[in-house]
């Protein structure tokens, strides 16, 4: 009834409130970070609710991650009675992933399919091209698997793709290849979920038109980072061209930022949004432009800096706050002392009592974290990074899910390949090529042509193929723990760790699986005996129901399964835990250290506020990064990707630079960000003498200036644990650490090791030490806390 609904609306501000109601049609919200958006979205679906407006079947909402949604779901579970269990409210490819098991056979696909992630892929596509004789200099696998991802992405199949030239031809060939292979093994890629769903609704009427009637809205955040695919897929679903004409349906509202577009390298097209307004015909634009996240300082850093784009829609932020603590900027002498810097301001602001996990560290690049995680293990500063290795993505849990996968599908080649032989079982190389031989030209999988090979190697792989055999039969009708639980016992993972010396954290992983399994159940309402279904699914094929049938009714049991939609088959748990991992890899670490700073990249920080933020490695040719900054459409994507990370912060700002830096092995001397001249003198504060900086250095020529070094070219090897030598030539003062080659000294992560050489001095200094149990590091002594052992 009326009023019944302002509690909902009650803190939002006028233009807000007019979003959240606006009557049915399609809808832009254009406005920029901290505004409100994807309150104003999740509100949004409340109050279509709550009045009425719609059912939660008759909903489709699309967020930009996993974690995104479930926070969704938890603030509607928190706004309505409701279940929110079963509502379509996830990532696109969570999305597709659904509606591709339930439709299954239209799709061409075996229901429990299986997600090949990015690492998959690769490996898959390096299999095929050894077994295809593919010159892997002319092709290399990397390039290919790009190459079949943007053909997808572009929605072509091989047959699409234009052959103009020998080059073209056979990678149009090798990606035709990977299909079939992808297709003979039951797995799909990331790029073909979305694909595969979107042709399942163009090709098939009657289920377009049933989705096209059940989601009387649509709903879709960061709007600005959808591809070509993903508008396309949102168009079947919304309605039909007629005549040139969209004819829709439901309502469609994008909520976006166009100053927040950062996924251009991967296909993202800004030019969507003005392609949505063009062809839905969209007459409502609401912008917001008051900003609840930050002080103004914050915020008037961030305007100063994006008004550097060119190509942009136009909008203001402004907020109500004050001025608050201005952006502090620090130079540092080397990466070191950059994240020892940082180390020594985040103890100050939880010693004031600011929550550990309302810090956060961004970086551009992955392989800047190494230097921070190191200087915060050694202060004992708990840490969470996100991205970088993943749980789901850790060699031992990669080796256990393929284990599960060829449980539930031994003609899955890629997780065949991945644990034939590990724990070592004495099958090498070459007995693998001459089964993947038989298996080519009988046309077979893997595990179907191991009979095949005789001798000595034909039993070792029989023994395999037993294994596998005895443990699906084993595990028939098991809970998921029991079955990952008899799994980690029978095919030797856990025992081959245990005589590992770094095996410990592994074996704590693959115990940690059986809990991820475990809360995977809890949370999608896999019962111990039944498989709860979505609301609308379990009622008959469903193709013939209008969303009004669906009722509010939070008796409804826990969903979250998926069902056949021919047979009525349900998936099994095992199934479902699998595409959870593929999908949900990222999100799901190890819960343990709550209470900890957030690691992450500024792509990953995206939608995602904290009280302070850290930027670092502000430096020309690091951030902006060389790659991008050759034209001007690169510099303007990066100019977007700094403003995202700067509009993270609520309270305190912080960045910095280093005139040093060890990255990739090789020790550069950069040039602080041309971005750190772009911000408001009056909203800083140097902490350290403002030198002359990238504007100068480069003379205003445009163009990046940075140096890698000549002088000390990856001295010291690879292998990550590579330190710089000092960038000044060693001093012969004498050393305040006391340490000298030869002496034994012990290390609180590393224990006990030997020096074996010095280098720099003062806050520079490092030293080589030899590890017996972790092999020789250079560390840099004004952090590692190394004691002289007597
Ligand atoms: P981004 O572009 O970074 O994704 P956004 O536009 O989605 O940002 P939100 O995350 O929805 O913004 O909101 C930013 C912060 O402001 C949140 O903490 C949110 O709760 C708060 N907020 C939004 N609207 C209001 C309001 N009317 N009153 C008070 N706080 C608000
Ligand atoms: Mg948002």
């Amino acid at each position: 009834g009326a009023g019944t609904h302002e509690p909902l609306l009650a803190g939002l501000n006028p233009e807000q409130r007019a979003a959240v109601t606006l009557p049915e049609g399609h809808a832009l919200i254009l406005a920029g970070a901290g505004s409100g958006k994807t309150r104003v979205l999740t509100t949004r679906i409340a109050w279509l609710l709550q009045t009425g407006r719609a059912t939660p079947g008759g909903i489709l909402a699309v967020t930009f991650t996993n974690k995104a949604a479930r926070e969704m779901l938890t603030r509607l579970s928190g706004m309505l009675p409701i279940n929110v269990r079963g509502m379509w409210i996830g990532t696109f490819h969570g999305l597709c992933n659904r509606m591709l098991r339930a439709h299954h056979k239209l799709a061409g696909l075996p229901q429990a399919f299986q997600i090949l992630d990015q690492q998959d892929q690769l490996s898959a596509i390096k299999r095929l091209c050894k077994q295809h004789q593919v010159d892997d200099q002319r092709f290399p696998p990397k390039q290919l698997q790009q190459f079949i991802g943007s053909c997808k992405e572009e929605g072509m199949r091989p047959r699409d793709v234009p052959q103009h030239n020998p080059a073209m031809r056979r990678q149009a060939e090798i990606y035709q290849l990977y299909e079939e292979q992808c297709q003979r093994e039951g797995v799909a890629d990331f790029g073909e979920l979305m694909l595969r769903s979107f042709e399942l609704l163009r090709d098939n009427d009657p289920i377009r038109m049933h989705y096209q009637r059940r989601f009387a809205h649509i709903l879709v955040d960061e709007f600005q980072d959808t591809n070509r695919l993903q508008y396309r897929w949102l168009k079947q679903l919304a309605g039909d061209e007629q005549n040139g004409q969209l004819r829709t349906m439901g309502s469609v509202m994008a909520v976006g930022d166009d100053d927040q577009s950062i996924y251009a390298f991967r296909g993202a097209r800004v030019g969507n949004m003005q392609d949505f307004v063009r062809e839905f015909d969209v007459r409502q634009t609401i912008k917001l432009e008051e900003n609840y996240r930050s002080y103004s300082n914050i915020l008037d850093c961030a305007n100063a800096l994006i008004a550097h784009n060119a190509r942009r829609l136009g909008k203001n932020l402004r907020t109500a706050q004050g001025p608050g603590e201005p952006v502090r900027i620090f130079e540092a002498a080397s990466d070191f002392a950059e994240a020892q810097w940082m180390v020594d301001e985040i103890r100050a602001l939880t010693s004031a009592g600011m929550a550990r996990q309302q810090i956060a560290v961004l970086y551009r690049s992955n392989a800047q974290s190494r230097v921070i995680e190191s200087a915060l293990f050694n202060a004992g500063v708990s840490y969470r990074v996100y991205g970088g290795l993943r749980f789901f993505e850790r060699a031992e849990i990669k080796h256990a899910l393929a284990y599960l996968r060829l449980l539930e599908n031994v003609h899955d080649d890629t997780s065949f390949v991945r644990v034939v032989n590990f724990p070592p079982r004495g099958i090498g190389a070459r007995t693998l090529e001459q089964l993947q031989d038989a298996a080519r030209s009988a046309g077979c999988s893997l595990h179907d042509a191991a009979a095949q090979i005789k001798g000595a190697a034909g039993a070792k792989l029989g023994g395999f193929v037993a294994l596998i055999e005895v443990l699906r039969e084993q595990t028939q009708g098991q809970s998921l723990r029991a079955i990952i639980e008899r799994m980690l016992d029978a095919s030797g993972l856990v025992e081959h760790y245990r005589s590992d010396k770094e095996g410990e954290d592994r074996i704590e992983n693959l115990h940690e699986l059986v809990n991820a399994a475990e809360s995977f159940v809890v949370q999608e309402g896999f019962g111990r005996d039944a498989v709860a279904l979505p609301l609308d699914e379990q009622r008959g094929s469903g193709l013939t129901q209008s969303p009004v049938s669906q009722g509010l009714d939070p008796s409804q049991p826990a969903a979250g399964g998926f069902i056949d939609q021919d047979t009525g088959e349900t998936l099994s748990p095992l199934v479902a835990f699998l595409t959870h991992a593929a999908l949900e890899a990222g999100d799901n670490q190890a819960q343990a250290g709550q209470d900890a700073v957030q690691l992450m990249t500024v792509h990953a920080s995206k939608g995602l506020e904290f009280d302070a933020v850290f930027i670092g490695g502000l430096e020309e040719g690091l951030f902006p990064h060389d790659n991008a900054m050759s034209d001007q459409a690169g510099l303007e994507e990066e100019r977007r990707l700094m403003y995202v990370a700067i509009t993270r912060a609520r309270q305190r700002l912080y960045l910095s630079h280093a005139q040093t830096r060890m990255l990739h092995g090789q020790t550069r001397y950069n040039v602080r960000s041309r971005f750190l001249d772009e911000l408001p003198q009056e909203a800083l504060k140097w902490l350290t003498p403002q030198r002359a900086g990238a504007a100068q250095a480069r003379g205003g020529a445009g163009g990046g200036f940075s140096a890698w070094s000549d002088a000390a070219p990856s001295r010291f090897g690879s292998k990550g644990e590579v330190f710089a030598s000092p960038p000044v030539p060693p001093q012969k003062a004498q050393p305040a650490h006391g340490l000298r080659v030869g002496l034994a000294v012990f290390h609180t992560k590393f224990g006990e090791g030997k020096v074996l050489a010095i280098e720099g001095s003062g806050d520079d200094a490092r030293a080589q030490v030899h590890f017996p149990r972790h092999g020789t590091k250079w560390l840099a002594l004004a952090v590692a806390k190394l004691t002289v052992v007597d």
